[in-house]
C-alpha cells in the first residue's frame, strides 16, 4: 500500500523540521487529507503505527495522528457552478453535462501540524508547517 511511503515521507519531513527546532520526542501529528487525494486515512492510520513502533525513539509511547479530511469539491470551467465531483476525477457539471469541471478541493495531502517535547526546560512544543 502506497500510504507506507507516504507517512515515511511525513516522518521524514517531521524529523527533519524536528531537529532543527530541537524537539526530541513526537506525541502528536495532524494531516489533511483529501477525499479524492488516493491516501485512504484508515491506511495511514496504520502506516503511522507502524512508523511508531520502528522509531520508538522519536515518538512518545501514545503519539496520536489526527487525520483531518478534505470534502472534494469541482468547478465547472464554463458556468462557474461548483459541486460535489463523482469519484473519479473526470467531472461532469451538472449544470452544463460537460466534463468540464476541474477539481478544486479535495486533492490535499500535508502535514497540518506537529507537536512533540524537546530539552526538560521545553516542554511542549507546538509546531505549524506553513508550508506544502
Ligand atoms: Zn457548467
Amino acid at each position: 500500500m502506497h500510504e507506507m511511503a507516504l507517512m515515511g515521507e511525513v516522518i521524514d519531513i517531521i524529523k527533519e523540521d524536528a531537529a532543527s527546532k530541537r524537539i526530541i520526542k513526537i506525541d502528536m501529528v495532524e494531516l489533511l487529507v483529501g477525499e479524492i487525494s488516493n491516501a485512504m486515512p484508515d491506511a495511514l492510520k496504520m502506516a503511522f503505527e507502524v512508523y511508531k513502533e520502528q522509531n520508538a525513539y522519536f515518538f512518545e509511547k501514545n503519539a496520536r495522528i489526527f487525520i483531518q479530511i478534505e470534502k472534494a469539491l469541482a468547478e465547472c470551467i464554463l458556468c462557474s457552478k461548483s459541486y460535489v465531483p463523482d469519484n473519479n476525477r473526470i467531472s461532469f457539471c451538472p449544470v452544463c453535462g460537460l466534463p468540464s469541471g476541474k477539481i478544486i478541493s479535495g486533492e490535499s495531502f500535508q502535514i497540518l501540524s506537529y507537536e512533540g517535547s524537546g530539552d526538560a526546560d521545553e516542554s511542549n512544543v507546538a509546531h505549524r508547517c506553513a508550508d506544502q
